[in-house]
């Protein structure tokens, strides 16, 4: 049997999904001053849309109505960085969120 079956991990505790690891923070949500925004026609030119597979949180994603376009959900940003250096086409705008918003650690 592998590690992934036995559902354990190099330390023998519980394997846990994104949502589990998700949990283990809190956000305050700024919903007035969202700290990511997407530019909708530089999404729409981008060919490898990396931001949905790089963000380790999972916060982009490809509209299922739109196709070609990128929903974002900024409430679960961990803010690493990692998408505001990957984005090529410059389709992302992203800021630290105001003070007292955003993630909150130690929780876990
Ligand atoms: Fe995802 Fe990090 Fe970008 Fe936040 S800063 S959206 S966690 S890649």
């Amino acid at each position: 049997m592998s590690r992934d079956q036995a559902g354990a991990g190099p330390w023998q505790g519980p394997r846990l999904d994104l949502e589990d690891k998700l949990y283990r923070v809190r956000y305050e949500v700024d919903a007035e001053h969202p700290h990511i925004r997407v530019d909708g026609e530089a999404c729409g030119r981008c060919v490898d849309r990396i931001c949905t597979f790089i963000c380790p949180a999972k916060v982009y994603t490809e509209s299922p109505i739109d196709p070609g376009q990128i929903q974002v959900r900024h409430e679960n940003c961990l803010e690493c960085g990692t998408c505001r250096v990957a984005c090529k086409c410059e389709g992302i705008s992203w800021d630290y969120p105001n003070g007292g918003m955003g993630v909150r650690y130690r929780f876990g």
